[in-house]
């Protein structure tokens, strides 16, 4: 198994028992964010900040790229992968896969009774994201809470949800990794995978920096950046429909609106395209300049697109730029976002926008028809398989960690049937 992170780990977990899973991870062990955010916030005033790259200096286990032109992409490179970076969201989006034929039902099932889904946030909820969620009722958006991994009776609204969460509260992937580990899987950190190996049309293992590790299956999870680089160093070619989902912020100042004491993406409102959700935008608040107020002022709401499959990544750069409908449909989330933070008092004239960041990759060897049975792409080896958000046939313009474990799951029950 390659990459730690939401399907790496529920592939992991499922397979432990019926085979000897060992997991090769890049990254090291995690740990959230450490530093004082009012301390940054003092440090940000003296222009110290300038490329949201710096921020990797402070917590590695964050990774800032970015494309050629210079959209910021952001991913987990430490264990666990994305998933303790996340806003804990936990929503079923697998319409575009039930389109080609796939029904993760049984799988979705099996993930509702291994991890805690709750929506008992709500009752947290401050005045800020009460009103916001009222507008959006009154816009007939119909907002609606969203569903978050982990138990968050004892979350104390801390805000700091995708810098890794001190408390506890947020389930992670890491949390199916130690019960594979519990179960005898063993995991290698700080393992770096360059290629998967193959001899005769068969996989053999995997060239990591340490070392060849042999195998008689190999499972690439290490994320919808990564695994299209694997893939093609070791000759297999992908395809270029990178998709990220990006998200783009929309601001004003509001006295005491405290969203950065908030969590993270309490609701959200479904758009054809996109989701609008309240979301403090740490990286637009340190880096773009005119995000000049503190942050306990700053109100957002965040736009995250379906954007168009159409990028590629190699080994020296991501290849993203947004079409003209991905332009277009940011363009009606920012008009509505304006219009609920003008019915919250705002003049449209005072509201800023934030920097465009995506977080979602993945795409470049999407699932089709032909594979919805075996989750098996016929230019892969036999004993090669794929787990993680690299297989989406499209953008969800959505939070996927839910789904990218379903399909897991589904790939390491065909992967059972078809070798135990
Ligand atoms: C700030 C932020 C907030 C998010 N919030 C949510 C949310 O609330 N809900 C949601 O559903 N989604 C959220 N996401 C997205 C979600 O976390 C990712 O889409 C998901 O984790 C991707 O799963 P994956 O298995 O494809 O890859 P990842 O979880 O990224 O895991 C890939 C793993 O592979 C490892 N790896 C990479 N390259 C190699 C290599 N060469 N060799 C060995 N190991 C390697 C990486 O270190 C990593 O551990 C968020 C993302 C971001 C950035
Ligand atoms: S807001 Fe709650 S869930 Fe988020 S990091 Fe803080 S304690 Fe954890």
């Amino acid at each position: 198994m390659v990459g730690s992170g939401a399907g790496g780990a529920a592939a992991a977990k499922k397979l432990q028992g019926k085979f000897h899973v060992t997991i090769l991870e890049a990254g090291r062990e995690f740990k959230p964010f450490s530093f004082s955010l009012s301390a940054l916030e003092k440090l940000k005033k003296t222009g110290l900040f300038f490329d949201e790259r710096e921020i990797q200096l402070l917590f590695p286990s964050m990774r800032v790229q970015k494309t050629e032109d210079r959209m910021v992409m952001v991913n987990g490179t430490g264990l666990g992968g994305t998933t303790p970076l996340s806003a804990g969201n936990a929503l079923r989006m697998d319409r575009g896969l039930k389109e080609l034929g796939i029904d993760l039902d049984d799988e979705f099932e099996e993930l509702y009774r291994e991890i805690p889904i709750t929506n008992d946030h709500q009752n947290k909820w401050r005045d800020t994201t009460k009103r916001l969620f009222e507008i959006c009722r009154e816009m007939g958006l119909n907002p609606q809470p969203i569903p978050k991994l982990g138990d968050y009776r004892g979350c104390t609204s801390c805000g700091r949800c995708v810098l890794g969460c001190q408390y506890g509260v947020k389930w992670d992937s890491r949390q199916f990794l130690k019960a594979a580990q519990d179960l005898g899987a063993k995991l290698v950190t700080g393992c770096k995978v360059l290629k998967v190996v193959i001899e005769n049309g068969s996989v053999k293992g995997v060239q990591a920096q340490k070392g060849f590790y042999p195998a008689d299956i190999v499972i690439l999870a290490a994320g919808g950046f990564s695994t299209p680089v694997i893939l093609q160093n070791s000759g297999i070619e992908c395809e270029s429909r990178l998709f990220v989902d990006p998200v783009l912020c929309v601001a004003a100042e509001r006295k005491g609106s405290l969203q950065n004491k908030e969590l993270s993406m309490p609701f959200a409102v479904q758009r054809e395209h996109y989701i609008l959700s309240p979301y403090f935008d740490y990286l637009s608040f340190f880096f773009n300049k005119s995000w000049r107020y503190p942050a306990s002022d700053t109100l957002t709401l965040m736009i995250k697109l379906a954007d168009s499959s159409d990028g590629s990544i190699d080994s020296k750069n991501i290849k993203k730029t947004l079409t003209d409908i991905d332009k277009e449909r940011l363009h009606e989330g920012v008009e509505i976002s304006k219009e609920i933070l003008s019915r919250y008092g705002i003049r449209k004239d005072d509201i800023f926008l934030g920097t465009i960041n995506a977080g979602h990759p993945g795409g470049m060897l999407p699932l089709t028809r032909q594979e919805a049975e075996t989750f098996h792409n016929p230019r892969l080896p036999e004993n090669l398989y794929v787990a993680d958000a690299t297989l989406f046939p499209e953008s969800l313009g959505n939070p996927p960690i839910l789904t990218i474990m379903a399909m897991a799951k589904r790939v390491s029950k065909i992967i059972m049937e078809r070798f135990v």
